[in-house]
């Protein structure tokens, strides 16, 4: 189950709540600092923490929600509301560009997924009648050109390489020209990972940004890795402007602080999850259904 330890807390600290006929100021403010102490424990940013139950309280005391014959259930729905809002209210969908192809860069750090990744996305979008292709833009790891052609091969989606003696910007321009020529209407940029925030990489990645004028920046990130996947998602989007985050490792045991945290920290939404390592294992990030699976 996702975050099966946060919802766990969640679920005992309001379910408190809903066997009492009445509430009172006090029960509310039990209620929240357990709620607070949950997320924090999940490793939710602090300042989010701090202003969820800032609104969600604000929210549970007012008359009508009282006064009414059900207030316990009242508050869960405004808590299930509130976590709602924090991830972001709606799922916000790949944007593809009026005339294709869409270009779509990836970029992360090295052992999110990211790989991976772009052949989920890859697979997704094939499913959806579009005619994606794959671009090795990572030089670097010997491997890499290596396991994206293994990933294209197992989703059935062509991959453009150059080997590793090419400027990756002038791979990606390459690779558009390829793309328009043979029909390929998304073009999935998969780009060097890196161990840390590395400047030299960062600047490449810009580079390419400038060049090839993408319709979207997808931020691969490890949920496992809590409010670092936050620092990271700051540190991206603050150089390249990213427009989306893929979220993966869902079915492990992240706490759920990544989840809860980036929409309200860099005001970018998620935009797919990744709940497994097989290539049909991408969702699309539903913020009410996520909340709701949050609360039981
Ligand atoms: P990259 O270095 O960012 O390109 O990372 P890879 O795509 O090579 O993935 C690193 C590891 O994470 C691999 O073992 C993947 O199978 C695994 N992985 C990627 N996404 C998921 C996911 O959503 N769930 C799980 N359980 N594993 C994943």
């Amino acid at each position: 189950m996702v975050f099966e330890n946060l919802s766990e807390k969640l679920q005992n600290a309001l379910g408190k709540l809903t066997g009492k006929g009445k509430l009172s100021e006090k029960d509310v403010d039990i209620a929240m600092r357990e709620v607070r102490l949950a997320l924090l424990e999940a490793d939710v940013n602090f300042k989010v923490v701090k202003n969820f139950t800032k609104n969600v309280k604000e929210r549970a005391i007012g008359n009508e929600v009282m006064q009414s014959l059900t207030p316990g259930q009242q508050v869960i729905k405004i808590v299930n509301d509130e976590l709602t809002k924090l991830m972001g209210d709606k799922e916000v969908k790949i944007a593809f560009a009026s005339s294709p192809p869409t270009i779509i860069l990836m970029c992360g750090l090295q052992g999110a997924g990211k790989t991976t990744t772009t052949g989920k996305l890859a697979y997704n979008l094939k499913k959806q009648n579009k005619r994606p292709l794959l671009v090795a833009c990572d030089i670097y790891r010997p491997a890499a050109i290596k396991q994206l052609e293994v990933v294209g091969e197992k989703v059935d989606v062509p991959v453009f390489s150059m080997g590793n003696k090419h400027d990756p910007v002038d791979i990606a321009k390459a690779a558009i020209e390829h793309g328009k020529k043979h029909g390929n209407d998304v073009i999935i940029i998969d780009t060097a990972g890196r161990l840390h925030i590395d400047e030299n990489l960062m600047e490449e990645i810009e580079n390419i940004k400038n060049i090839v004028k993408p319709n979207e920046i997808l931020l691969v990130l490890d949920a496992m890795t809590g409010q670092d996947a936050v620092n990271v998602a700051e540190s991206f989007d603050d150089k390249l402007g990213i427009t989306g985050v893929v979220l993966t490792k869902l079915d492990g045991d992240a706490r759920g602080g990544a989840a809860l945290s980036i929409r309200a920290v860099t005001d970018k939404p998620i935009k797919f999850v990744g709940m497994g390592e097989k290539f049909d294992q991408l969702e699309p990030f539903h913020p009410d259904r996520m909340a709701s699976r949050i609360l039981g």
